[in-house]
């Protein structure tokens, strides 16, 4: 610090919401909660519950299902060993010291001293726990959540629940990417899933009647192609949700890409002969682009560098080349979104950047949001509840984003556009005050009026209109012009007349009428409007 600033006097700090993350504030949150409501209402539906997930989980979950060479979880995750933790697991190491037979006794982390001496034969313990540590102290803010609903059904064996299980989440998510318009570091999702005990056997009716479970024996003919029919429909009704999910929203310029990746039959014949072909054409892709030949080459196909795309668009299409299962998969999908009305568009270079996807994936884009106009993810992943330890287990889901949603509302001026949105146009005064869809302002003049007043303003409050009260006196223009500029629509008049007179002045701010009327005309009144 040099002299001239050692001698200022400090300032305060003046902090500020970190990098990427931010503060919604109202009248914008009116619109978040609208949306969020219409996806309780709308996901209720369809058969849904609600599911609430830790923010943060062990750093493994995340590493293990969407996969550790993955961007998100390689370069993107806040991971952090959580110190109390630590602690413990020192203080139990050094007490196993003890109990092996050193002679002083260490009862915690704080009293190490030079005293401690720790002997050969102390050394596997050592290792065990710092393996126990290493394994048990991690945790990562979640960079997304169908991991943690795959932990959460294990966890809570929801094999055993009525089958498919059916659950949607909403809440923040993070991730370290670099924040421009539509990406965040702290950002929202709105997210379903179903999984299903995969009952795989010929055996199933036994099964079901004995109420015994049957993972093992080949799937017969007839009960495979039942078991992809269902897989299709499933697949087509999630998609039909987010659909009207958006549909319910007016959400503008929704556009439905859908996509097979195949399974692992047939995948990583595709992506050998991928591989290849982009091996011959390597010196023309650029640096990121050739890195992911060895890597993942299916990311190549979602490449957005100008140069690339002439040569990608010779690529083979994985259309071609997936299995018969994964064929007949993908067409029953495209059937039954016919059935169902949902117009889509087949991409085949949609890719997911998440290791557990497998055959159908999709992606909704909307308007208003420049380059990050993704709206929506989703695809199946059958086998992921079994990599992370619990039983066989389909599965299919797809996540929103919450603040791009938003965007594309607002961009299209739909947060404005129906009366159930309480900011309309007409109360916009008040929003930029920070307030808004004040029904009665209570212009009170008078101890006495002033009891009145809190009285008529608990009984409207209670029936469920908006009242602001202000806590001193005003003058009478002076309180008009508050009620004003908070865009109210009506100005409640209390003085010593109305209260002993039992008749209360009602003032329609927007034309200047006003009208006498007793405590219960006036809540006639208003519940009329
Ligand atoms: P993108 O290609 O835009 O990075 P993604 O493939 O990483 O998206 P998913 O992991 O599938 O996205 O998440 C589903 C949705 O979550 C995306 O379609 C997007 O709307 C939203 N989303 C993902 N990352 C962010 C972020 N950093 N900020 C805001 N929204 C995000
Ligand atoms: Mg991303």
């Amino acid at each position: 610090m040099s002299e001239g600033t050692a001698k200022k006097e400090e300032k305060p700090r003046k902090f500020q919401a970190i990098r990427g993350t931010r503060d919604l504030l109202p009248p914008e949150t009116a619109l978040w909660n609208r949306v969020e409501q219409t996806a309780h209402e709308v996901f209720s539906t369809f058969g849904f519950g609600e599911i609430r997930l830790p923010i943060f989980e062990p750093t493994e979950l995340f590493a293990r299902s969407i996969g550790a060479e993955t961007d998100v979880v390689s370069k993107e995750m806040y991971t952090f060993s959580d110190p109390p933790e630590a602690a413990e697991n020192l203080r139990r190491f050094f007490e196993a010291i003890s109990e092996v037979g050193d002679k002083e006794p260490i009862s915690s982390a704080s009293n190490l001293g030079e005293k401690t001496t720790i002997g050969e034969k102390h050394l596997p313990e050592l290792y065990r726990l710092q393996e126990e540590w290493k394994k048990s102290d991690l945790a990562s803010l979640r960079p997304e959540a169908t991991a943690s609903v795959c932990r959460a059904y294990i966890e809570h064996s929801m094999q055993h629940w009525p089958q498919p299980v059916k659950l949607y989440y909403m809440g923040p998510m993070f991730r370290r990417e670099r924040p421009q318009k539509g990406r965040y570091r702290q950002f929202y999702q709105i997210g379903a899933e179903v999984l299903e005990r995969e009952v795989a056997s010929g055996e199933w009716r036994v099964a079901s009647r004995e109420g015994k479970e049957v993972t093992s024996g080949p799937p017969q003919a007839g009960v495979a192609s039942k078991e992809l029919a269902k897989d299709a429909a499933v697949d087509a009704e999630v998609i039909e949700m987010v659909m009207t999910f958006f549909d319910r929203l007016e959400l503008q310029g929704v556009q439905l890409d859908i996509n097979s990746i195949g399974d692992r039959n047939c995948r990583p014949k595709y992506v050998e002969l991928l591989r290849a072909e982009l091996l011959k054409v390597k010196d023309r892709l650029g640096p990121d682009s050739q890195r992911r030949i060895e890597t993942n080459p299916l990311r190549v196909l979602d490449s957005k560098v100008e140069s690339e795309q002439g040569i990608i668009a010779t690529l083979p299409h994985i259309a071609d080349h997936l299995c018969e299962a994964c064929a007949a998969h993908y067409a029953a999908v495209k059937h039954q979104l016919e059935m169902r009305g949902v117009m889509y568009r087949e991409n085949w270079r949609l890719v997911r950047g998440l290791d557990y996807y497998m055959r159908t994936t999709f992606e909704i884009t909307a308007k208003g949001l420049g380059s990050q106009n993704a709206v929506c993810g989703g695809g199946r992943y059958d086998g992921l509840v079994e990599l992370l330890g619990g039983p066989p287990t389909k599965g299919i889901g797809f996540a929103i984003g919450e603040d791009r949603l938003i965007l594309s509302l607002q961009e299209s001026g739909k947060e404005v556009a129906s009366g159930e949105w309480r900011v309309a146009s007409k109360e916009r005064k008040g929003v930029a005050s920070g307030r808004h869809g004040v029904d009665v302002y209570i212009a009170w003049m008078g101890e006495r009026a002033h009891a009145t007043a809190i009285r008529a303003a608990k009984d409207l409050r209670k029936a469920g209109f908006s009242v602001e009260l202000p806590p001193v006196e005003l003058k009478f223009g002076k309180a008009l012009g508050q009620a004003d500029k908070l865009g109210a629509k009506y100005a409640l008049i209390l003085g010593d007349n109305e209260v002993s007179e039992g008749l209360w002045t009602l003032k329609t701010l927007a034309d200047g009428s006003q009208q006498k009327l007793t405590e219960p005309q006036l809540l006639d009144f208003l519940r009329k409007l």
